[in-house]
């Protein structure tokens, strides 16, 4: 199959409307299209139709039991996608929608199962970059979107990306540019009696105890789970984001971090402004600024490879706000491998 890649947006930036009607007549023939979103590009297909569904876990290699997001355009769209809308939901969508945040909630039987990877609950976004909306509104249905990377490797925030991950796998990319937020979207579960974060993203655990007060963050969020324990979110269970590179997270200060890898023959993935104290260094945005790392931290990995660097060790993000997305795409990453250099051990 030949992939097309066509601009999602025309030269005076206003939608490139003949390229939305090509890839929702794509979509409503059963076929898979990569679309732009601010948090990373999607791999989507119509959410109700099976067939084309399974169309997206062969294209991506993904493990059947990870379910996918279904992506909506009006709040209108989610009552029957799910059995029941509960007040967190509609005061979450009005703090957040169009945005990235994805809610789970009891699934409708409408929803194939094959979405939800059997489950009884579905996960549903409305995201906020125009194009996305656009093409859910013209193609007139729900959309299935899981990243659209090959299952295992870091998602995609450009459509060279995709290209390189999905050529001859699909038959149209729209590329509408760098994805802003560069991390995928903060997944809670409102099923349950207190809401929980199964993976942080784009809006913060802050933001959504601004809106709900108690929120819970699941333990996967930041732990490796134990062998045989049952995922919350499936996604987290599978080795994730992950260059080729040997990664080591080194948490503590600039001047403890240089003293570790001195004489090391490896690569530095720190922030912005502090290559110089390096001899190959790859920077994933700023320090203390998370909303800055998540828009390079993906990239960053993928340079990492581009450049064949097999041992790396990472400067460590602080864990509040967009820090803790980071950390949590970087420890994946890393294989869970962290050295704590204020540890006196060390
Ligand atoms: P991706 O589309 O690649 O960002 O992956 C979607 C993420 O949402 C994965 O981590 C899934 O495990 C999670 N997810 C999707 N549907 C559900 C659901 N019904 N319950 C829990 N997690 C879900
Ligand atoms: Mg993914």
């Amino acid at each position: 199959m030949k992939t097309e890649v066509l601009p999602a947006f025309l030269p005076d930036h206003s939608i490139n409307e003949a390229a939305i009607r090509k890839a929702a007549s794509l979509l409503q023939g059963g076929e898979l299209v990569a679309i732009p979103t601010e948090t990373v590009y999607g791999l989507a297909a119509n959410a109700l139709d099976e067939a084309a569904v399974a169309k997206i876990f062969a294209a991506k290699g993904r493990p059947q039991d990870n379910p996918l997001i279904v992506h909506i355009a009006e709040f209108e769209d989610l009552e029957p996608l799910v059995t029941e809308i509960p007040e967190a939901a509609k005061r979450l969508a009005k703090a957040f929608w169009p945005g990235p945040l994805t809610m789970i909630l009891p699934r409708s039987p409408r929803v194939p199962a094959g979405v939800s990877a059997g489950l009884s609950t579905v996960a549903i976004r409305m995201p906020i970059h125009p194009a996305a909306a656009a093409l859910i509104r013209a193609a007139g249905i729900p959309l299935a979107a899981p990243s659209a990377n090959l299952s295992g490797s870091p998602s995609p925030t450009n459509a060279a990306y995709v290209l390189a991950d999905m050529d001859g796998r699909i038959p149209l990319i729209l590329d509408g540019g760098p994805s802003k937020v560069g991390v995928e979207s903060t997944v809670v579960t409102l099923v349950g009696s207190v809401p929980r974060v199964l993976r942080p993203g784009g809006i913060t655990v802050e933001q959504l105890r601004s809106v709900l007060g108690e929120v819970e963050v699941d333990d996967a969020v930041l732990h490796k789970l134990k062998d045989g324990a049952v995922a919350a979110s499936p996604g987290m269970k599978y080795k994730h984001y992950a260059p080729r590179a040997d990664i080591t997270i080194l948490k503590g200060t600039l001047e403890r971090f240089c003293d570790y890898v001195a004489g090391k023959d490896a690569t530095i993935l720190c922030f912005q402004g502090e290559e110089s104290h390096f001899a190959h260094a790859v920077t994933y945005g700023k320090a203390h600024d998370g909303a800055s790392q998540a828009a390079r931290l993906f990239d960053a990995l993928r340079e990492l490879d581009e450049q064949g660097a097999k041992t790396v060790y990472a400067r460590c993000p602080e864990l509040d706000g967009m820090g803790l997305a980071v950390y949590n795409r970087l420890i994946r990453a890393a294989g869970f491998h962290l050295v704590d250099l204020d540890d006196t051990e060390n």
